[in-house]
């Protein structure tokens, strides 16, 4: 009986010292997965700053329209790509990955105000109450 316990004992520890680095090995992959999305983030919040920048260096004259023109689609270009680098990375779409991340420190995700009208569907902007178009009341 005894001897059935200790081999017991015997079998968990010679399993538990084969698995303890595959643990560690998937704990740190997840940490690098962290680094690397909070890194991916970083550059995302970049490219929006950069977007902010060169706005205000469009309306200020010291850019012109094409230059500002060409920068914006790089900018979103790359914003594309590192939305879609996270989503691969989080194994979902970056705005479910997104959404997901919102609802779990409890935030509900911001609702994208459609401005337009319900009844027509002509373009109305919020400061309006009723509608150009057709007259229907708006509510946001
Ligand atoms: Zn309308």
């Amino acid at each position: 009986m005894i001897f059935t316990i200790l081999g017991y004992i015997l079998v968990i520890l010679v399993v538990a010292f084969v698995l303890e680095p595959l643990f560690k090995k998937h704990r740190t992959l997840l940490q690098d997965r962290g680094k690397q999305a909070k890194e991916y983030l970083v550059q995302l919040g970049t490219s929006q700053d950069t977007l902010r920048d060169i706005e205000l260096d469009m309306q200020t004259g010291k850019l012109d329209q094409d230059d500002y023109q060409q920068i914006v689609q790089e900018s979103l270009q790359e914003q594309k790509a590192i939305r879609e680098k996270i989503g691969k990375l989080a194994g979902m779409s970056y705005e479910k990955w997104q959404h997901k991340l919102l609802s779990e420190i409890g935030q509900e995700p911001q609702k994208q105000e459609k401005n337009i009208c319900s009844q027509c569907g002509a373009p109305v902007s919020p400061d309006d109450r009723f509608c150009a178009q057709c007259g229907h009341k708006i509510n946001f």
